[in-house]
């Protein structure tokens, strides 16, 4: 087993929890497939019935993973579901994914994060070096053995107790013998919320999976805050139910139970990017939130062009944002085959490229002969817009003009989203000439990062955009900083 090494485990993932439901693995299943886009690399449910959690995990896609009859068979009242991606250089394979299912001395319980713990590896070595034993290479594993290490045989005191010294950021949820516990990191980087389903209780990563099992979105969870939710031991063999949920402040950072989104530094990729547009994020819609951000592209232009197109599918509301506000018509110029995973899936670059090549085709009929605006929502590597500038040409585009929904992604994120290295950036030492002339484009306009203050932080507080600024507000070496 490998050394854990920082940069090169990033994670980005999506959970969902269910309490008190007595078709809980059914619920994960559906609320799994509802998260995909968190992450295609593993999929895994933990259920617990009784005193037993029954585990099963896989690579792959949710499909790949689960048969009807896997998640049939998995009957239990209380469950935990992760799907999640990992990084190049992350050296685990299934026993990587999550949930991570323990025996500890205070019961078995089972382990699921999104996000990523700055000093996982410190804290590890540090447990190392005491003498416990690491059964996977993912930071999530650091927490059961410093709940084991608590002193406390209750899990929610240990939990409460040992989350002080997680840095970085954790939307997790661990599984107990008798409910759920979840919690936010102190800055809240990635989202997590809360629903009700009957009398259960669904703790997931976003809005879109309440939606895709039916449940009411009650809150989300606040940043720094754990909440427990209990099953309730109701006689009667059919209808099971969870009691109100109770709140706890990690590092007493904030108050808990009231709205302090302000006090946040969340994930702005998460609106850009990551979360599906049809999740709400503290109030605000992703899709609404990306339109807007079209919008302001199309507000600081004024290009002559004949067409608007977006590259399919998480751009295609920040580019009818822009159309709308241009008054150019949007049109459909490129065509993506659904049927493929994201273009990351494949982690080196001469894969990535092949991926991007099955997956987009331009419409030849729409954008030949026509100034086109091809609007993306970021610029990372620039694989896909170098890529597709270099399509719409071959199919007869008089012009392509790159409009991108946010500003020049320079720095790598420690905090779960997938461009760890540095290198890879496009961004990087070059002005915005330089990336225009690098993948091709007639002209190139990027937003700043006082756009998305404006547009998106009057609503939901502040935001991390230090894959922008390189202002972190958690350092890598755990020194805090500053969000905008
Ligand atoms: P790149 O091709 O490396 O420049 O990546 C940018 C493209 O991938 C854009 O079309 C984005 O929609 C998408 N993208 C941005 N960030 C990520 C990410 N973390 N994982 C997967 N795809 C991404």
């Amino acid at each position: 087993m490998g050394v854990l090494r920082l940069n090169e485990i990033t994670e980005e993932c999506g959970v969902f929890a269910v309490v008190g439901h007595p078709r809980a693995s059914q619920l994960c299943y559906y609320g799994l497939y509802a998260l995909q886009h968190r992450g295609q690399e593993s999929a895994g449910m933990a259920v617990r019935n009784g005193a037993r959690i029954q585990t099963k995990k896989g690579m792959g896609l949710v499909s790949d993973v689960f048969a009807r009859e896997d998640v049939m068979s998995m009957a239990g009242s209380s469950a935990l579901a992760h799907v999640r991606y990992s990084n190049v250089g992350d050296e685990g394979g299934v026993e990587d994914a999550q949930p991570i299912t323990v025996k500890m001395w205070q019961g078995q319980m089972s382990f699921a994060h999104n996000g990523n713990l700055v000093n996982a590896a410190k804290l590890r070595t540090g447990l190392e070096g005491d003498g416990s034993i690491f059964q996977t290479t993912s930071d999530c594993e650091v927490i059961p053995h410093l709940m084991s290490k608590s002193g406390s045989k209750d899990p929610v005191e240990a939990l409460v107790k040992c989350l002080p010294a997680l840095k970085g950021a954790y939307s997790l949820c661990v599984l107990t013998p008798n409910g759920i516990i979840a919690a936010k990191d102190p800055n809240g980087f990635r989202p997590l919320c809360l629903g009700r389903l009957d009398g259960a209780y669904i703790v997931c990563s976003e809005t879109c999976a309440l939606d895709a099992v039916g449940a009411t979105f009650i809150r989300e969870l606040d940043p720094g805050e754990a909440i427990f939710i209990e099953e309730a031991k109701n006689p009667g063999p059919v209808w099971l139910s969870a009691r109100e949920p109770v709140s706890y402040s990690v590092g007493n950072r904030f108050d808990c139970g009231k709205s302090v989104a302000r006090n946040s530094t969340l994930c702005v990729f998460e609106f850009i990017y990551f979360a599906r547009p049809d999740s709400d994020i503290y109030g605000l819609n992703v899709h609404a939130a990306r339109k807007a951000l079209g919008r302001r592209l199309a507000q600081k232009d004024c290009l002559p062009a004949d067409l608007v197109t977006g590259i399919p599918d998480s751009s295609l509301s920040a580019a009818t944002g822009y159309a709308e506000e241009a008054g150019i018509p949007y049109e459909m110029g490129i065509v993506k085959n659904r049927y493929i995973g994201r273009t990351f899936i494949a982690p080196r670059q001469s894969m990535r490229e092949l991926g991007v090549k099955i997956k987009i085709n331009p419409l030849q009929r729409v954008v030949s002969g026509k100034r086109v605006v091809m609007v993306d929502d970021s610029i990372v590597r620039g694989t896909t817009s170098k890529y597709i500038v270099s399509l719409l040409r071959a199919a007869g585009a008089r012009e392509v003009h790159v409009r991108i929904s946010c500003p020049p992604y320079r720095f790598p994120c420690y905090y779960g989203i997938d461009t760890s290295s540095k290198g890879e950036l496009i961004a990087i030492g070059k002005t915005e000439e330089q990336i225009r002339q690098a993948i091709g484009a007639d002209s190139i306009a990027f937003l700043d990062v006082k756009d998305l203050e404006e547009v998106l932080g009057r609503q939901v507080g502040n935001l991390c955009a230090a894959c922008f600024t390189g202002n972190y507000p958690v350092k890598p070496d755990d020194t805090p900083g500053a969000g905008f």
